[in-house]
């Protein structure tokens, strides 16, 4: 059954001003699941002013007591878990083991977040005069702009939202077209553990009536953003021009690289989870193998054999491996690639759409993979999305190490072998923001900082002991209690 949903702004739920609205759709059945607004900037506009509003009280709220709200959020969530997976795996596919990960990422991160509140620490540092103090402290940059994607509906939308809120800021939030209804749950969740009206705003509507307007607007001082290397790059050099701050968090050309000494049955496993787990459309999935010539031929079998052994299905079977892809759209774009594909490498598994019996009404995808493929390969250089993996021959860990930092991309990366000398030298050279060491390249943990290099990003990091730096500002305080007039750089010079 259908529902209506209204955006959040001022505490108050509420439509559009236009009255437009939009609906998701579960994409195993094409089932209309929810109506949600399609905002434009008026509602920007109100969003922004019931931010800054709330800003004046909740920058002078206790740090703890603001934290606290957090925790009690983590809370609901956690007691919710099911329910919120369920809902995932509905709106957006993947199936429910996953949407249960992505969900715990968002309890995960709320009490990571919710410590903190009581720490958030400055330092404090001797001052070159005497009787002078000084120290810095981390303030709240003000009214913070948060565009996310649809693939971790909840995840990302926590590692943001969360630490934004313990430091002090108000925020704007509007969530993927296609994951509106996860994006509710969250703020109803914020809500529902007390946060005050204003404190977070959710908008609903497309990257060009709400997200545009969010990146241009005077009221918005910083725009946390993560979804494809191209919009990304786009609200960089708008909102930069602006002044503003822009964390990016962008696309990714994820690699495995496997040498002829690794236990191929492990890397085996691993690749199947990496490459077709939410069904490829995951930031960090691995799209590319680099394999040691010597096992390039043993491996591709063997991966080629678990692709085709995965069971395509909705993700509320259990029986399911592979859920579908989010819309027709991914559909389209994952089987351009795999038509090129075919012309670079030898196609092994899959190729295609599965639309049999019960897949007929979804966006199946069959997990293909391509063996023999040239490094410069499009298939093995761009990001499709998509379950589509490329297995490159390599003759060495250093051809490895410099066809991986090539990429355009830079977020994460993997090495399986058993010599440590090998793996050292991985996780020295690999230039990417994730590396990871008998591991595939998906499975980040909140505590540590997560983001990448190159068109990955920006240079800013997410969650782990940075997750306060998109979100605050610096400030350095000197108090002189020496009750006369003391010039730094002069008097003691
Ligand atoms: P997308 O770039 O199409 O959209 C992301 C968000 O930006 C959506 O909310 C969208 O409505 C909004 N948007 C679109 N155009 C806009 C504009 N002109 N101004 C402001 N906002 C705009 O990405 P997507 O298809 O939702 O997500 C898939 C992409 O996200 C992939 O490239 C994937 O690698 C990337 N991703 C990266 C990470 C990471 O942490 N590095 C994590 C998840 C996904």
């Amino acid at each position: 059954m259908s529902q209506n949903f209204l955006n959040y702004i001022g505490g108050q739920w509420v439509p559009a001003r236009s009255g437009r609205t939009f609906w998701n759709h579960d994409p195993a059945t094409g089932e209309a699941l929810g109506e949600f607004p399609a905002s434009a900037l008026e509602d920007v506009d109100a969003a922004v002013a019931a931010a800054a509003k709330a800003f004046r009280g909740w920058r002078l709220t206790p740090a703890p007591k603001r934290a606290e709200i957090v925790f009690r959020a983590g809370e609901i969530i956690r007691a919710r878990k099911e329910d919120l997976a369920r809902a995932m795996t509905r709106e957006m596919g993947k199936v429910l083991i996953e949407a249960r990960g992505d969900v715990q990422e968002g309890i995960d991160m709320a009490y990571l977040a919710a410590g903190e509140g009581r720490r958030m620490y400055g330092v404090t540092t001797p001052s070159e005069m005497p009787d002078k103090w000084a120290m810095s402290v981390r303030a709240p940059v003000g009214v913070v702009g948060v565009i996310t994607p649809w693939n971790f509906p909840f995840a990302i939308p926590s590692w943001k939202l969360m630490p934004a809120l313990v430091a002090g800021n108000t925020a704007v939030f509007k969530p993927a077209g296609d994951t509106p209804e996860m994006a509710w749950h969250f703020t109803k969740i914020l809500e529902e553990a007390g946060l005050p009206p204003g404190v977070l705003n959710l908008v609903f509507g497309s990257g060009a009536e709400v997200g545009n307007p969010m990146v241009e607007h005077p009221g918005i001082h910083v725009i946390s953003f993560t979804g494809s290397t191209d919009v990304g790059l786009a609200i960089a050099g708008r909102g930069g021009a602006l002044g503003k701050r822009i964390s990016l968090e962008m696309g990714g050309k994820n690699a495995i690289i496997v040498m002829d000494d690794a236990d191929l049955a492990h890397a085996t496993d691993a690749i199947a989870w990496s490459a077709f787990g939410t069904t490829g459309q995951r930031c960090t999935a691995c799209s590319r193998v680099l394999v040691h010539g010597r096992v390039h031929d043993e491996l591709a079998d063997r991966v080629t054999a678990k692709a085709k052994q995965l069971k395509l299905g909705s993700g509320l079977e259990p029986t399911t491996d592979v859920g579908p892809l989010v819309n027709r759209s991914q559909v389209e774009k994952v089987h351009a690639y795999v038509e090129i594909g075919a012309k670079e490498g030898t196609l092994a598994a899959g190729g295609g759409p599965a639309r049999d019996g019960a897949l007929a009404k979804g966006h199946f995808y069959r997990p293909t993979v391509f063996r023999d493929v040239p490094a410069g390969a499009r298939i093995a250089v761009e990001e499709i999305f998509g379950p589509v993996l490329a297995m490159v021959k390599v003759e060495s860990l250093e051809q490895a190490i410099e066809i991986n930092n090539a990429s355009r991309y830079g977020l994460s990366a993997a090495i399986f072998t058993r010599d440590v000398k090998s793996a050292f030298a991985a996780m020295r050279d690999l230039e990417t923001g994730i590396v990871y060491v008998n591991h595939g390249t998906t499975g980040a943990e909140t505590h540590l900082p997560f983001g990448g290099t190159r068109g990955t990003g920006n240079g800013h990091r997410e969650a782990g002991h940075t997750m306060l730096d998109p979100f605050t500002e610096w400030k350095s305080i000197y108090v002189d209690f020496s009750g006369r007039l003391q010039r730094a750089q002069i008097d003691n010079a």
